[in-house]
């Protein structure tokens, strides 16, 4: 029943089943009500209703309707209607569960009768659901459609069909209570109607307990008869399960002394040696001897008792290994924290990714993949002890709740990591998945809990970052969450509560390096942004930038930095100085290069500061452009045909292939510092920085050697033939003003020189 419907029809009939048995017998017709008017809303049907058999006046009537859409109600229509005005239909219903009639002017010549009568009341197509009362054709489960056909579809039959069992027991319960109201005073002319058995119950003062009356199909469930039963309740109340013995007892005391209706549920065992759950239900009344007398009924629901494990099953556990799901794994969680708390025991949550698993799910296939994860969770399982909890998160993350640890946190620890190592090397032994062997490892994230002390989310949080430390070092090991993770993510939040307020509070800056030629003269410049927080100092770009890429408050710093840089290039335009020719270079990150609006924005800003697009230049590093390549082609023709310059920035550290490079129009390729740095050493680097100065001639591109703080260094790129430089050798990144004075100085440095 489970496998073939919707998650979402899933929880339909779980959220039905379970307001169905959470309503009282008054409250009932309002929640049936209510869902039929939702199940018409998802078919799309007009009406939605139940119908009921009356067997001995051989008549139908509607006992619930929802009308949608403004469709006429049919319930007074269809009260006490003779079944014979329904031949074919209810013939049908006999033999097929579901009927669907996806055209009524379609039906057969049998149905002659029912289509007359579809089409008086304007009904286009139908579905019907026959509801099963103690196995018998009691009822139907209708929706008309006025203007839509219907089709079968295997799918929405089998979600009825479940809903119709849902329903059926609900209907049934109702029979069964409103005939409960009537039935004291005329037990023996319901009694054989009932599909249970129905009872006077007495209780003497003296504990002595008898069956004054009780319907005949007792003898058919239990072998009992009526004339054994009237002068001692015993040999059936022995027949009750002894797991549910106590609690049975228990429900009849509580009953007895507060006069409450008696409820309870019970397994007993039948005439035919099968063990059966009954319900049962009855009124106490106090007599005038003090003995107790209840009226009642008991009946078997053992189906329902079937499709509510069913439905528990397919709501709490993971269709794949069984294992309880996300939804029961809170539950767990909330109960280990409470018995934390009882207990004063520390419990432990680890989260468990199995590593590479996407590889065997990609390379081997999905059914080896879930056939690996089935004999995880059974590991799993055999591995930690009986009170904890194994669930399965979805994919390959399993979560364990563990539980009753040393109240001392490092005793604690020890024992949690004793588990968790137990686990490990339990996942590490080979798997044979269809006859091939494997081996795996996982990576485990743990953390430990104490007493109420930290939150339910708050705990997975860590669990999972434990988790994520665990990949990072290298994978098959187990991490325990620690506080310094904690602070690590605390002080990542205040950063970017204070990044967020820094540009408000112009606390940033813009900082101006110099780029030189192989004489020392300057040919731009890279404006490179800084934070001057109030108790952090000076923050550099390279701790910021990244979490304002995430934040995505990079958009507006970018948009911030660029209005500044644009700003100072449209003040130096009119000096009479080479700051004026200057062309200023602009870090751009993927993010703020990837928005829609960039060119434009751009362009709205030169326009605003009236600065020239020859004085600037964009960089970009190879992760932007490891998008979408044909958008980047686009982005970076727009901002060519501006007049704007593009450079390539951190040259060598991604993956550009000559492809790209070859497609893009670039102006310049700048290598990256860290080849530089070891040029003199390292042979590799400086290998690849000769590449790197080849291929930009090759291609036409301009290149600059970035860091370069050496003579040595500097030497040695000159004779590789590189032109243009960038490092602390010539000048730091300097404010704007000591910038500004740092370019004229050479200017007239230069032309003295000159003279
Ligand atoms: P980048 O674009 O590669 O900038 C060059 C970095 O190298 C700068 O670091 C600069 O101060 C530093 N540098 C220059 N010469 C030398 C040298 O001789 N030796 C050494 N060791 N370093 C040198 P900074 O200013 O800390 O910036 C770091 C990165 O932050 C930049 O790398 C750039 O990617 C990013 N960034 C800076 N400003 C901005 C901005 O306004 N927007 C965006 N999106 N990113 C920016
Ligand atoms: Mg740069
Ligand atoms: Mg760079």
């Amino acid at each position: 029943m489970v496998d073939a419907v919707t998650r979402d029809q899933q929880e339909f009939v779980y959220r039905l089943a379970l307001s169905l048995a959470r309503s009282t017998i008054d409250q009932l017709d309002g929640s049936i009500h209510k869902f039929l008017s939702e199940l018409g809303h998802r078919l799309r049907a007009d009406r939605s209703y139940l119908i009921m058999f009356d067997d001995a006046t051989q008549t139908i009537s509607i006992t619930h309707e929802a009308c949608l859409n403004g469709a006429p109600p049919q319930r007074d229509a269809i009260k006490h209607t003779p079944m014979a005005r329904f031949p074919w239909l209810l013939d049908q219903l006999q033999r097929f569960p579901v009927l669907v009639i996806p055209e009524v002017e379609q039906l057969p010549h049998a149905a002659e009768e029912e289509k007359l009568e579809f089409r008086r009341e304007s009904i286009r197509s139908l579905m019907l659901v026959g509801l099963q009362l103690e196995g018998e054709n009691r009822g139907i489960l209708g929706f008309d459609f006025l203007d839509l056909p219907t089709t079968r579809d295997p799918e929405t039959e089998r979600f009825l069909l479940q809903i119709a069992d849902v329903l059926g027991a609900s209907v049934h319960r109702q029979i069964l209570a409103s005939s409960n109201v009537r039935f004291e005073n005329s037990l023996y002319r319901y009694s054989e109607q009932f599909p249970g058995v129905i009872f006077q119950f007495r209780v003497y003062p003296d504990g002595r307990a008898t069956f004054p009356f009780i319907s005949d199909k007792v003898s058919d469930m239990f072998g009992l008869t009526a004339d054994m039963l009237q002068p001692d309740a015993r040999p059936l109340l022995d027949l009750i399960d002894e797991q549910d013995k106590a609690s049975f007892s228990e429900k009849v005391d509580e009953s007895r002394s507060q006069m409450t209706p008696f409820e309870t549920h019970f397994r007993a065992l039948r005439h035919d040696g099968s063990t059966a759950w009954m319900e049962a239900r009855s009124m106490p009344a106090r007599l005038a001897d003090d003995s107790i007398i209840w009226h009642g009924y008991f009946y078997d629901v053992t189906d329902r008792k079937r499709s509510e494990s069913e439905i528990e099953q397919l709501a709490f556990y993971d269709a794949l290994t069984g294992l309880p799901n996300r939804r029961l794994l809170r539950d767990r969680l909330a109960q280990a924290l409470n018995s934390s708390t009882r207990d004063q025991s520390h419990g432990a949550l680890a989260f468990i990714d199995l590593d590479n698993f996407k590889n065997i799910n990609d390379s081997a296939g999905h059914l080896i993949g879930d056939e690996l994860l089935i004999q995880v969770g059974q590991r799993l399982q055999q591995t930690v002890r009986e009170w904890d909890t194994v669930a399965r998160l979805g994919g390959d993350e399993f979560v364990l709740v563990l539980k009753g640890f040393p109240t001392e946190t490092p005793s604690a620890a020890a024992c949690v990591d004793k588990v968790c190592e137990k686990v490990r090397s339990a996942l590490n032994e080979p798997y044979c998945l269809n006859g091939i062997e494997y081996t795996g490892t996982p990576s485990i994230g743990v953390t430990l809990f104490f007493d109420h002390d930290t939150s339910l989310e708050e705990l997975l949080g860590q669990a999972d970052m434990a988790m994520f430390r665990a990949k990072e070092d290298g994978r098959n090991c187990i991490r325990f969450y620690d506080s310094m993770m904690q602070k690590k993510v605390s002080e990542r939040l205040a950063m970017e509560s204070d990044l967020r307020l820094a540009v408000r509070k112009k606390q940033l800056e813009v900082h101006y390096q110099v780029l030189v030629d192989q004489n020392g003269q300057p040919v731009g410049a890279e404006a490179l942004l800084r934070w001057c927080c109030p108790g952090r100092g000076m923050v550099s770009p390279a701790e910021f930038i990244p979490l304002a890429e995430e934040t995505g408050l990079i958009e507006s710093i970018g948009y911030w930095v660029l209005e500044e840089v644009l700003s100072r290039i449209s003040s130096w335009k009119t000096l009479n100085s080479p700051l004026a020719k200057l062309p200023v270079s602009v870090n751009v990150s993927a993010r703020q290069f990837h928005l829609p609006s960039f060119c434009s924005t751009v362009m709205a800003l030169l326009r605003k500061t009236g600065a020239s697009p020859r004085n600037l230049k964009v960089e970009i590093t190879e992760s932007a452009l490891a998008y979408d390549l044909e958008l980047v082609e686009e982005t970076l023709g727009i901002l060519r045909s501006m007049g704007i310059r593009i450079s390539l920035d951190d040259f060598g550290t991604g993956y550009s292939s000559l492809g790209y490079l070859k497609r893009l129009s670039l102006d310049e390729l700048k290598i990256d510092q860290g080849f530089v740095r070891d040029i003199l050493d390292d042979p590799n680097d400086a290998a690849i920085a000769e590449t790197i100065l080849a291929l930009a001639s090759a291609l036409r591109l301009s290149a600059v050697a970035e860091g370069v703080e050496t003579k040595g260094q500097l030497d040695r790129l000159v004779r590789m033939g590189c032109t243009r430089f960038q490092g602390y050798y010539f000048s730091r990144p300097l404010p704007a003003q000591e910038f500004e004075r740092f370019i004229e100085k050479a200017g007239r440095d230069r032309q003295r020189r000159a003279w």
